[in-house]
């Protein structure tokens, strides 16, 4: 026998049905059914794009750490990348798994964090090797490349759905 809950609008009205988002009761006639179940008024009105990647705190803290770990694992790829031919073509590789590898860590829920954070983790290991030259006014043209298609590589691979 489930626990009789109440709905939060109407505490008065019992009801077994909690919104998928906030988990909050809701009786018959708050509920809305939304292409991902049940919700609450004020959860069914957002708008879609609102709700993509909105993800739990562990799910956040586990994005923060797989982007720590792929701007410390990044630094010697990307000195390793450098030194090797197809320099573009890696950086692209190796950006799209670093996405990957974030928006795995996140949940799969994409979004702008998990994007941000994929963005920043991937631009972070190019920027150590590159901002040097860089500030002493010899940037590296093709370095700088390679970084932005890493980078666009690693947000492209945060929009799967
Ligand atoms: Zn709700
Ligand atoms: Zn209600």
């Amino acid at each position: 026998m489930a626990e009789t809950m109440h709905c939060y609008r109407h505490p008065n009205r019992e009801t077994r049905v909690s919104c998928a988002t906030c988990g909050r009761p809701i009786c018959t006639e708050c509920m809305r059914q939304t292409y991902v179940g049940i919700k609450c008024p004020d959860d069914a009105k957002l708008p879609r794009t609102a709700q993509t990647g909105v993800m739990k705190p562990n799910q956040i803290l586990m994005s923060l750490l797989a982007g720590l770990g792929v701007t410390l694992i990044g630094i010697p790829v990307v000195a390793l990348i450098f030194e090797l031919p197809f320099q573009w073509l890696l950086s692209i590789a190796v950006g799209y798994g670093a996405g990957t590898l974030i928006y795995r860590a996140g949940g799969r829920n994409g979004g702008l964090l998990a994007t941000t954070i994929s963005v920043f983790a991937t631009a972070i290991p190019f920027l150590v090797w590159l901002a040097p030259n860089a500030l002493a006014g010899a940037a590296d043209v093709f370095g700088f490349v390679s970084m932005v298609l890493a980078v666009v590589a690693a947000s492209l691979a945060n929009r799967r759905l």
